[in-house]
């Protein structure tokens, strides 16, 4: 038995509504009642600190942070980004090596930030490229680092065939025996997703939705960007939510990325229909996309989650730092939403997007990833709330400890898993820049 004491915080945020003072305790990777015989535990000094759970990126793309600042990537229309990425994709030959390199530096920078989880859309699978192989090496960087890692098999315009049967050699290759998606240690999921109703056609979702149900496994995709709704209304004359609907696809084991232009009626039919959805602000406001109405999508009773999205429009996988900004333009499309809730968005909320309502939150019987945010330093000097001031104050803020399943893997701001300097020069070895 393992035991881990956490002591000395300023608070700690349980979940949402719920802050304390005084111990947290971990044993064998998992929270339990602070009451636990310390005798022989590790501590963790948390003097000056907040703890909170370990954040959930609920929508990345690992691999474009092999991509980012691209010249001809900014102030464009999706419609031009999407080749400018896709031509960049090509030059440098995505492989197993490359999404291996790009994971590892995605997945270094999400723990660095207080990232634990990280849902990766994997939407970019070259004709006859090892795709097993390509999700083996994503997979590999995570538990090297330590972090926990949702592998999504996406498709972008994939021959629907080809996407289903690579998806399903992917979740036998990775998570062979297993139903329910969930490897038996919680560190590593596999969902599927097409990119949108944008880039793939009905039978994509419905041959992908054959593989999760027949594994039991989360289905996530991304719908209402501006491009989304333009391309429906011009290919089908529909909504993209009215497709979704229709092929099967608004239901409570799928999760909608974006969701930046929506109607009431819409916000009304998908709470409904049980979906949950993430909003990505840290993309969709660089891309001129607009702002999901989360305060809506919330009082309707969607869970919503945060994510950062990928590197290609976001240029950070920094998720605290897109809880800050999403605080800052809720106020944009409603009500302001609090710090309080933000975080909760960026915990909990895309916890159980994921079906995975053991992170996110710090009560006892959750998974022990949580991370000491230091505010004792001259940029939260005058914080009446140091949990709201977590985001409000210090942009850019970074972890001083991180903890998942019970094992430290970022310690004064350092990662312990691995040599950082060494995965920055061999993802800039690869790509060549
Ligand atoms: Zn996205």
């Amino acid at each position: 038995m393992s035991t881990m004491i956490v002591r000395g915080a300023v608070a700690v945020v349980e979940a949402e509504g719920r802050v304390r003072t005084g111990d947290v305790a971990i044993v064998d990777g998992v929270i339990v009642d602070a009451a636990v015989d310390s005798s022989g535990a590790t501590t963790v000094d948390a003097t000056g600190c907040v703890v909170t759970s370990g954040l959930v990126n609920a929508h990345h793309h690992l691999l474009q942070t092999a991509f980012r600042t691209l010249p001809g990537t900014r102030g464009i229309p999706m419609r031009e980004w999407l080749p400018a990425m896709a031509s960049a994709y090509a030059e440098a030959g995505v492989d197993p090596e490359l999404t291996g390199l790009a994971a590892r530096a995605g997945l270094a920078e999400a723990l660095l930030s207080g990232v634990t989880t990280v849902a990766d859309h994997h939407l970019t699978w070259p004709r006859g490229a090892d795709t097993v192989g390509m999700a083996r090496a994503a997979a590999a960087a995570a538990a090297d680092l330590g972090a926990r890692l949702v592998f999504v098999r996406g498709a972008a315009r994939d021959d629907p065939q080809e996407a289903a049967a690579s998806a399903e050699a992917i979740v036998r290759a990775l998570l062979p025996g297993v139903h329910g998606g969930v490897s038996d240690d919680g560190m590593l999921q596999v969902a599927v997703g097409p990119a949108g109703v944008h880039s793939d056609p009905r039978e994509t979702f419905a041959l992908l939705g054959e593989v999760a149900e027949k594994h039991g496994l989360r289905r996530r995709t991304q719908a209402n960007e501006v491009v989304d709704v333009e391309i429906a209304r011009e290919r089908y004359g529909r909504r993209p939510l009215d497709l979704l609907e229709e092929w099967g696809w608004l239901a409570p084991d799928v999760t909608l990325a974006h969701l930046c232009d929506v109607t009431d009626a819409e916000i009304g039919r998908l709470a409904a229909s049980g979906v949950s959805a993430t909003h990505a602000p840290g993309c969709d406001v660089p891309m001129g996309w607009g702002v999901a109405p989360v305060r809506r999508l919330r009082d309707a009773g969607l869970a919503v989650g945060l994510g950062t999205s990928g590197g290609g429009s976001n240029d950070a996988g920094h998720l605290l730092a897109d809880a800050r900004l999403a605080m800052q333009v809720s106020a944009l499309v409603g009500s302001q939403l609090p710090a309080s809730e933000v975080l909760a968005l960026a915990t909990t909320g895309s916890a159980d997007g994921l079906g995975r309502p053991e992170l996110g939150r710090l009560m006892p019987g959750s998974a022990a990833d949580l991370c000491l945010w230091d505010v004792s330093g001259v940029a939260n000097a005058g914080v009446a709330d140091p949990v709201a001031g977590l985001l409000w104050a210090a942009p850019g803020r970074k972890p001083r400890t991180v903890v998942v399943g019970g094992r430290l893997v970022v310690d004064d701001g350092r990662l312990l898993t691995a040599d950082e300097d060494q995965i920055v020069a061999h993802l800039y070895e690869r790509v060549r820049r």
